[in-house]
């Protein structure tokens, strides 16, 4: 396997986990799919969709805007976005859809692009938690090109193999402790990761098959201790479960000064002007 955006090699990190030699980019051989991700982060998404919000509008007011969500899933960013003005469309394949439909909001139910009417464009068009999941994700970043106005703005709002809890996760496996590493690319759940950027080679990436121009990039909280314990149990039970969360509420201070395992990236579609 190459590597999609530098051409290197990509070295086996586990039967299903590949890492580029040259530029760290990973990707899975997961077996794709669409569905709920993880409970317990109802908190912690609202929280970072302000954040995100906020530094976006220090480049533009969402006001008035159109805007497309591709897998918006309950619909918490739509709300955001929608309270400030912008005007907003959904994309999301699975039943989480009827969530986000009972919410008020213009939710098409199916995959991006396929779904949208074609020569349609928007100003903006934002993944959260999405992008990581698509089986093609050359096609999809050409895609969105097509389907930006001119001056558009594309949100990656994504996990970061430069975080925390990444490195970490893949050093321990390299032990035989996969357990996080599994988690954090959702093995065995729905739809689990199938690949994994960090700021450097998200960038290079971009750069390779879009013309899109990088406005801006920053980090969001990946933990809040709302919905944390919630979380936990997901996957960690009774004592160990307890005992995880603890271990987490008393390092956050330093886990949170570490470099953090969401990145949000914006680029802007060249005006040609
Ligand atoms: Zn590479």
């Amino acid at each position: 396997m190459d590597c999609i955006i530098c051409n290197s090699k990509m070295n086996a990190k586990s039967d299903w986990a590949y890492q580029c030699s040259n530029c760290n980019f990973w990707r899975s051989t997961l077996e794709p799919g669409a569905g709920r991700g993880i409970e317990g982060l109802e908190e912690l998404r609202r929280s970072n969709f302000k954040i995100l919000s906020d530094k976006f509008e220090e480049l533009t007011s969402l006001s008035g805007k159109s805007c497309l969500e591709v897998g918006c899933a309950e619909g918490w960013f739509l709300d955001e976005a929608k309270a400030r003005g912008a005007e907003c469309i959904g994309i999301e394949p699975s039943e989480v859809s009827k969530l986000s439909q009972a919410a008020g909001h213009d939710v098409k139910v199916g995959f991006f692009p396929d779904i949208l009417d074609q020569g349609r464009q928007f100003d903006i068009i934002i993944f959260n938690d999405v992008f990581e999941h698509l089986p093609d994700p050359v096609d999809a970043i050409k895609q969105c090109e097509n389907y930006l106005n001119e001056d558009g703005y594309l949100i990656l709002n994504l996990p970061n193999s430069g975080g925390l809890f990444f490195k970490i996760s893949a050093t321990l496996a390299k032990f035989g402790a996969s357990s996080i590493f599994n988690r954090l690319w959702q093995k065995g759940f729905p739809s689990p990761h199938l690949t994994y950027f960090n700021e450097r080679n998200l960038d290079a990436f971009i750069a390779k098959y879009t013309k899109l121009q990088k406005c801006k990039n920053f980090p969001l909280p990946a933990l809040h201790t709302q919905g944390l314990k919630e979380r936990i149990k997901t996957s960690h039970q009774g004592l160990k479960g307890q005992i995880l969360y603890l271990g987490i509420r008393m390092g956050l201070p330093i886990i949170q000064a570490c470099p953090s395992d969401i990145i949000v990236s914006i680029f802007q579609k060249h005006s040609g002007k």
